[in-house]
């Protein structure tokens, strides 16, 4: 597979500042952030800060970065979000869902009987997005 990253993707523009976002954590090699189209209430995704495309081209040392963040925020959702459960899901290439060219893991709680939303299928209000960071970024 010869595909390459692309530095113009949504979330790139997203680490430079370029475009907004609702961050609810970063460090020196990570960050993450609300999806703007949530699965359920406190969808989060993680990111690595390095160019990476997907799971296939990421460095070692940012995936592990990436995990350790993605913990981090799956305890956080269990605690702020009192999920039942957390789902995580990441997608590689177009013939496995993935959408935007810049690594990143779905972190998603769930709640017993609770089905989940489709994929991009609804754009969240702002205020819902901004006052779950919050609550997501109270507990980390
Ligand atoms: P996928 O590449 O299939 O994992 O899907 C990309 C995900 O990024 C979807 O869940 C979108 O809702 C989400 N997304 C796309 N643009 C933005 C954005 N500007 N801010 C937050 N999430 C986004």
């Amino acid at each position: 597979m010869t595909e390459t990253y692309d530095p113009e993707n949504i979330f790139a523009k997203i680490l430079k500042g370029e475009i907004p976002s609702n961050k609810v954590y970063e460090d020196d090699l990570t960050f993450a952030f609300m999806d703007i189209m949530p699965r359920a209430d406190g969808h989060t995704l993680v990111i690595p800060k390095n160019q990476a495309r997907n799971i296939l081209d990421v460095d070692s040392v940012d995936l592990a970065a990436v995990m350790t963040s993605v913990q981090k925020i799956a305890r956080g959702l269990v605690q702020a979000f009192d999920a039942d459960g957390i789902l995580i899901q990441q997608f590689n290439e177009p013939a496995a869902g993935q959408i935007v060219y810049h690594l990143h893991f779905h972190v998603i709680p769930r709640h017993e009987g609770v089905k989940l939303k489709p994929p991009a299928s609804e754009m969240a209000d702002q205020e819902i997005l901004q006052s779950n960071a919050y609550r997501l970024r109270a507990a980390l």
